[in-house]
């Protein structure tokens, strides 16, 4: 059975998807993608070597090795330039996977949609959608075995259109999770408004403190007070 947070990662592929999935450890999202549309066809991108032996036998296991080609290596240095479609990358660090986009940014060009779930920093993948013409077109968050995920999907398209002149801010929370404040969205931000301030307490107590760091942090903490005051 497919975790809550990879089917809807799946959900966000078209019918007839033809996606590379990157770091993609048992092959789980793009099995599940061809097992349910039989038109679909993938690549899953791994460089480690037991995660990419897993990827192989889970893809023999399910008989689908006409429709998936698992390739060992580097983020997308594992497609061709034009191959693929989409791109879905899930589980990893937002940096991780912004590293991974901007590395491999060349053979993205008939690639429409990118799909990622980054596990934090969230924020640097939306302001790489931004500086490479990718518009946000949908975000969520969900809770699953007591983590919180987000996941962020982009279409090729004018990249600010979700942006208002608050963008800072919607970069931080995002924009469409901003509008919605779901559940889980609020439980996140109590979250991290508690870590910072924790974080900063600790920092005024350096015999030195970083009193730019420490403004950026209060900041933070101030808009997400107002964010959940407003709720
Ligand atoms: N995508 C799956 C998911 O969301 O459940 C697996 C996530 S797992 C936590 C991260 C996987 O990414 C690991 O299997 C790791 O080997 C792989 N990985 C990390 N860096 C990578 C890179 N630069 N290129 C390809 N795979 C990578």
């Amino acid at each position: 059975q497919l975790s809550k947070r990879l089917k809807k990662v799946a959900s966000y592929l078209p019918e007839s998807a033809l996606f590379a999935d990157i770091g993609s450890d048992h092959a789980y999202l793009p099995c599940h993608v061809c097992i349910h549309d039989s038109s679909a066809r993938a690549i899953a991108g791994e460089v480690n070597e037991g995660p990419f032996q897993a990827a192989v036998n889970q893809v023999t296991e399910q008989g689908l090795q006409g429709r998936i080609e698992v390739r060992k290596g580097d983020g997308l240095s594992v497609i061709e330039q034009g191959e693929v479609e989409q791109v879905t990358i899930a589980g990893m660090g937002g940096k991780l996977i912004r590293h991974i986009l901007e590395d491999g940014k060349d053979k993205l060009s008939k690639t429409d949609r990118i799909i990622t779930q980054p596990n934090i920093d969230a924020r640097v993948l939306r302001q790489w959608f931004i500086q490479h013409n990718y518009v946000l077109i949908h975000e969520d968050i969900l809770e699953e075995d007591g983590h919180i995920y987000e996941i962020l999907v982009a279409d090729r398209g004018d990249p600010l259109a979700p942006y208002t002149d608050e963008r800072e801010k919607e970069l931080f929370f995002g924009p469409f999770l901003l509008k919605e404040k779901d559940s889980a969205f609020i439980k996140k931000w109590k979250h991290e408004r508690d870590k910072l301030v924790k974080i900063t307490e600790q920092m005024r107590l350096a015999t030195q403190p970083d009193e730019n760091k420490i403004r950026q942090f209060q900041n933070q903490i101030k808009w997400i007070e107002e964010v959940l005051n407003d709720e």
